[in-house]
């Protein structure tokens, strides 16, 4: 299955070889009680190597790894864009990186600012009433929004309302949130522009509606064009709206959910406002709510009171802490950061060049691939790789030749309302250069699928590992290297 060599940093290690020097002990020797069970008796099994050899482990392994620094990443969905570095020599200065999350709030009234601006800002940006920054990630918000709403309809005695509405459009972990905030989650469908269609959201809305779950742009990067009615709808039913805002890069400074009557919105600091993310996080998934919803927000709230921040702990009606501290401070000075270098007229623009990049793309890549919904995308578009299909080419044989290309794979397989699709994302911060070069390899993976078809199926052919038997390896998981 390797290509080339794999670091064989185990079968390199010599008895007796370190890579590393400690201190002397300068504290007193002290003998704690440990359990029999849990005091080892033979040395760990790591490799004894040099410094310079383990040195050059981890470079081989990092120049393996495909990240946003090192080639284009365009997955739908997840916005892989540009992490300015400005943001993370902030995030390192002495006063955000060196402080403790449990020291008194007076010795630390410059973190708490970042937080308090960051707030505001958001605020703003968003057209809501009140932002907490706990949530650590999008499907954290979505489930800290969700409980809010919960608790303001059982503070109402609405112990009946019990469905969320989750368009067919939506992003994954909307579902999926709404279950574990002890939900259910009640689909409704799209027409055949990609939009939510009305009459089936009329036909699930009942006295049994908690809230619609919207995510804006649609997972098919549309904008969805009859939010005012569907607000009119849920609301008279009593239901509230919550605003899947992740991909906020669609329209910044252009629109804003508090002004069409959303009542929760999230976002992902990670995602729209530069936040490093992929591999799992960390991240960050801010909550705005509404002026009704604010005595529900998870608890301490920070304010401040003359010229002092405080944390306000005595908030009867808050549904509780839903993370240790006070969120991913780190993501959170980062994306700070970022508004700041960015102003308002900066973000603006952020939006208009990721709906120019993406709309750029589309119109060149529906010449080759079949475009399922015609109209004008936002932030991302999603092709059908049907016509390749009919040619025993799948989404996923084209996705892997991407590789040979030098490309992280667009998402692909998602969303589920189209077949064989590939959810491209290109960003606001990617060159035209750039764009051209992946309309060209992606013109030429569909020129291989009429004339050279092993080509595309048998892919990748350039990268250290190949084409994994994805069943076996789904199955029967190798999950560790070395001895045996
Ligand atoms: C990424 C994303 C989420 C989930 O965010 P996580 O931080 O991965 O939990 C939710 N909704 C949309 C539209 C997203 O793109």
């Amino acid at each position: 299955m390797f290509n080339e060599d794999f670091p064989v940093i185990f079968e390199r290690s010599q008895p007796g070889r370190v890579g590393y020097s400690l201190p002397e002990l300068d504290v007193p020797e002290v003998d704690i009680e440990i359990e029999d069970a849990y005091v080892r008796t033979e040395d760990a099994d790591l490799p004894e190597v040099s410094e310079l050899q383990i040195m050059r482990h981890y470079t081989a392994l990092s120049k393996r790894n495909h990240g946003v620094d090192s080639g284009f990443y365009p997955l739908g969905s997840c916005t892989m864009k540009y992490n300015p570095k400005i943001n993370e020599d902030v995030a390192r200065m002495p006063g955000f990186s060196h402080i403790h999350p449990l020291q008194q709030p007076e010795t630390v009234q410059g973190a708490l600012e970042l937080m308090y601006d960051l707030q505001s800002s958001l605020e703003i940006i968003t057209g809501m009433h009140t932002v907490t920054l706990q949530p650590a990630a999008g499907a954290h918000g979505e489930w800290t929004g969700l409980m809010m709403i919960r608790a303001l309809h059982e503070k109402n005695g609405d112990y009946h309302r019990t469905k969320v509405i989750v368009p067919d459009s939506a992003h994954g972990t909307n579902p999926a949130s709404a279950t574990v905030a002890g939900f259910e989650a009640i689909t409704v469908k799209s027409n055949e522009r990609g939009l939510v269609d009305l009459e089936d959201l009329r036909r699930v809305v009942d006295e049994h509606t908690a809230a619609l779950m919207l995510t804006n742009p649609n997972t098919l990067g549309l904008f969805e064009e009859h939010i005012q009615e569907m607000a009119t709808i849920v609301h008279e039913a009593g239901g509230k709206l919550y605003y899947d805002g992740a991909n906020l890069n669609a329209i910044l400074g252009y629109a804003r959910p508090g002004d069409m009557g959303f009542d929760v919105v999230h976002l992902n600091l990670h995602k729209t406002f530069t936040g490093p993310h992929g591999g799992g996080g960390p991240g960050s998934g801010p909550v705005g709510v509404t002026e009704e919803l604010e005595p529900f927000l998870p608890k301490p709230i920070l304010k401040k009171e003359e010229n002092v921040y405080v944390f306000e702990e005595d908030r009867p009606d808050s549904i509780g802490r839903v993370k240790p501290y006070f969120g991913n401070f780190g993501i959170n000075v980062r994306a700070y950061t970022y508004i700041r270098t960015m102003g308002p007229e900066g973000l603006r623009q952020v939006s208009e060049y990721a709906v120019l990049n993406a709309n750029y793309m589309m119109r060149e890549l529906e010449k080759h691939f079949d475009l399922p919904f015609t109209q004008h995308c936002k932030h991302e578009f999603v092709l059908s790789g049907k016509k390749q299909k009919k040619l025993g080419v799948r989404t996923l044989d084209m996705a892997k030749r991407l590789l040979d290309f030098g490309y992280h794979p667009p998402t692909i397989y998602f969303p589920i309302n189209v077949e064989e699709a590939l959810m491209v994302e290109p960003t606001e911060t990617e060159a035209k250069e750039t764009l051209d070069e992946f309309i060209d390899a992606m013109r030429s993976i569909a020129k291989e699928a009429e004339e050279n078809p092993e080509m595309v199926q048998e892919a990748p052919h350039t990268t250290v590992v190949s084409r994994m038997d994805e069943t076996t390896a789904a199955r029967k998981p190798v999950l560790r290297h070395g001895k045996k």
